[in-house]
């Protein structure tokens, strides 16, 4: 079977010709599938019965399944994704209220190499790169089961995008192009791996870039996060700098604040310190636990205090808004489990 969803529309196309059809078709199967959400062949009203009938013998949309889907109290809708070999990793739909904003957290491999030792995805090892269409194919999943169009990509889900560079460069390609999604409306999310954020500037389209930096301490990073000991904070810094150059764009940084770890006023002075010449924001995520709790969500008080210190330093501050965690749709708590 042919899996229409790793065509773009240049090789559309080629199918459709390749078929005897007018090359007009693929632009009908192009707006049905990405932005129709069309999830079979017959909703296609336009395109005449017997190619319908053709398609239906020789292709798929997708070859994804939704193997569980969980809605959250707060309207979060995580879904737990079956790719062609049985391999699953979740995507995230979140909507804000008052907001026209629909975005969805995909994932860019199933498990992660990374070893942050405060995240669920790190836990269960590293499995598999995700495929460019596999990755489109967790947006149109979401697009198909609910009928909405995704307006925001985020790249938070499981894995790391910077580690599955290429596949992850041509989903936002395609994500622009073919979801017609702003460049600006897409967001990767690495624990830090410099010499890819430099890399990353090269490209003619360049997304929003999060960081997570989640402790300005050297030695107590290392302790969290492995990265650190290939990257340190200074090579990090440096990639950033060259990122805000290159675009003059802004860049987020993630903090989780892990209580009595990462949440104190000694941490939060190191942090002012790193990023007193850096062009940022800081999104602040209260630690979301994950089960075998070595670490602790922080205080209210502390977060208070945390948020204050920051702001003083004139960085604006964001508390990440706790979505989906009745469903362990969380940051953190993703883990492919059944
Ligand atoms: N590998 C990328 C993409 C993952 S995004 C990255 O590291 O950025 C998921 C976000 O959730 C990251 O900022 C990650 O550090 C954070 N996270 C992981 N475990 C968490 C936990 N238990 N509580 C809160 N945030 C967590």
């Amino acid at each position: 079977m042919e899996v229409l969803a790793k065509y773009s529309k240049d090789e559309l196309e080629n199918f459709v010709e390749k078929l005897g059809e007018k090359k007009f078709r693929a632009g009908q199967l192009f707006s049905w599938i990405y932005s129709k959400s069309a999830a079979d062949f017959d909703t296609m009203s336009d395109i005449k019965k017997d190619f319908r009938e053709k398609l239906k013998d020789i292709a798929v949309i997708l070859d994804t399944k939704i193997k569980k889907k969980q809605v959250s109290a707060d309207g979060t809708i995580k879904y737990l994704i079956e790719f062609h070999d049985g391999c699953c990793a979740e995507t995230v739909l979140m909507r804000f209220d008052n907001r026209a904003n629909l975005s969805a957290c995909v994932s860019s491999q199933v498990g992660c190499k990374m070893g942050c030792d405060f995240c669920a995805t790190a836990k269960r090892g590293f499995v598999r790169n995700l495929e460019t269409y596999e990755i489109i194919s967790q947006i149109l999943t979401i697009q198909q089961d609910t009928g909405l169009k995704i307006t925001n990509v985020v790249f938070m889900g499981q894995g790391e995008p910077l580690d599955n560079y290429k596949n992850v460069y041509e989903a936002i390609s395609r994500i622009n192009s073919d979801l017609s999604i702003g460049i600006r409306r897409i967001t990767i999310s690495t624990c830090g791996i410099a010499p890819k954020i430099k890399e990353l500037c090269d490209y003619e389209l360049i997304p929003t870039l999060a960081v997570s930096l989640h402790c300005a301490d050297s030695d107590v990073r290392k302790q969290i996060m492995p990265v650190e000991r290939r990257y340190n904070l200074e090579n990090l810094k440096e990639s950033l700098k060259y990122y805000c150059e290159k675009t003059g764009k802004r860049v987020t940084l993630e903090y989780i604040l892990i209580g009595s770890l990462t949440d104190t006023t000694q941490m939060a002075q190191k942090l002012c310190d790193y990023i007193c010449d850096l062009k940022c924001n800081i999104n602040l995520i209260p630690y979301n636990p994950i089960g075998v709790d070595k670490y602790k969500k922080p205080a209210k008080k502390d977060m208070m205090i945390f948020k204050y210190l920051l702001e003083s330093a004139g960085k604006k501050v964001t508390i990440r808004l706790e979505r989906g965690a009745d469903i362990d749709a969380a940051c953190g708590q993703l883990a492919g489990k059944e």
